[in-house]
């Protein structure tokens, strides 16, 4: 017996995987079957081998550091800084701490980006600042990006001006409604980042239980259509004492169904690399994702000053999920590759 009768479903699964790209009806075709279904298990295994065919087999790991801390005015009603609710107080971490983490990340040479992450409002000259010092440190082979709130066009060529290969930035699902920010606001910061001559890494976030499938695809297509050059999926982790906590989250089976779709999706962008699930499993880099993040310092997700003490992952378990999700190398922040073997989780301690 066939696995599927489906012609349909086969002819959206051979277009996305010779990277075509999909249509946002081909998209919301493929999401309307159940996440255990033997329909959705082969889109998650043809996204799956669509990556690896595209990339080498090689996996990503990016480190992000918060560091910078405050009751925040983006309102987010999932985030622990969110400034209705939050119970931090305004906390920027010292030079000597953003060395020691950095160093963390990059003690052996195979980071290929790190990012610096502020609140939605930042000091300009504090990120600067950070910055440079970040640069006296790093190695050459990662890239240094940042993750910070709405920014113009003229800071936007300063920081790169500063060294800055690109940021992150996302217009959120629901965006304005569980958030206090404006969607077009968060556009346009997208358009002057690029315009600027920054690389834009976006993601479908925070995906929940009560996202439809139009809104979840209407999201994917935002970063399409302004032209990122990674795209991800994240679903809404239920922070305790957040609004949104009571609405729960979405399996990372159902995560990773959305994650293959967009994976089929997102590299027609020219220029597209990498496609990231977040946080970190084994069920999005077996569905078409094929990077993942370490973190350290603040993180909207946790409820400690350090996420690292918590929630974030070190290098060493991003290592070893990798190469348990079958990666083979490692693609670092000048685009070379190293061996990801058992041999090399061993020597950098990632077996602990
Ligand atoms: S998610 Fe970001 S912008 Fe929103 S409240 Fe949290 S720190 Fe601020």
């Amino acid at each position: 017996m066939p696995l599927t009768k489906d012609d349909k479903l086969l002819e959206i699964l051979e277009k996305g995987s010779t990277a075509g790209g999909l249509s946002k009806e081909e998209c919301k075709y493929l999401l309307g079957f159940n996440e255990h279904s033997p329909e959705a298990s082969l889109t998650r295994s043809v996204a799956d081998d669509f990556t690896r065919r595209r990339l080498n087999n090689a996996g990503v790991i990016i480190g992000q550091i918060g560091v910078d801390i405050r009751p925040c005015e983006g309102g987010c009603k999932f985030c622990s800084f969110a400034n209705d609710t939050t119970k931090f107080q305004k906390y920027t971490i010292s030079d000597k701490e953003l060395v020691q983490k950095i160093e963390d990340f990059t003690r052996f040479d195979d980071l290929y980006g790190l990012f610096l992450m502020t609140m939605h409002a930042y000091e300009k000259e504090m990120l600067l600042h950070m910055i440079d010092v970040a640069k006296s440190v790093m190695p050459s082979k990662t890239q240094l990006w940042i993750n910070v709130g709405d920014t113009d066009y003229d800071t936007f060529k300063e920081l790169k001006r500063a060294g800055v290969r690109g940021a992150y930035h996302v217009c959120r699902l629901r965006e304005g409604v569980d958030t206090a920010l404006r969607p077009e606001a968060r556009m346009q910061t997208m358009r002057d980042m690029i315009s600027a001559g920054l690389e834009l890494y976006t993601c479908c976030e925070p995906i929940g239980p009560e996202h439809t499938i139009d809104e979840i695809v209407d999201n994917f297509f935002i970063g399409i259509d302004i032209g990122c050059i990674q795209h991800a999926c994240m679903r809404r982790v239920a922070v305790k004492g957040t609004p949104l906590e009571s609405r729960g989250q979405i399996t990372e089976l159902r995560l990773a169904q959305l994650c293959a779709v967009l994976s089929l999706t997102a590299p027609k962008v020219p220029g597209f690399k990498f496609m990231s699930i977040h946080e970190p499993n084994e069920a999005g880099l077996l569905s078409g994702a094929n990077l993942i993040t370490a973190e350290s310092g603040g993180n909207p997700r946790d409820l400690v000053v350090d996420t690292k003490e918590n929630r974030g992952w070190t290098m060493g378990r991003c290592r070893k999920l990798l190469w348990e999700s079958g990666f083979t190398s490692l693609r670092l922040g000048d685009e070379s590759h190293i061996p990801l073997t058992l041999d090399y989780l061993k020597e950098t301690g990632s077996m602990d």
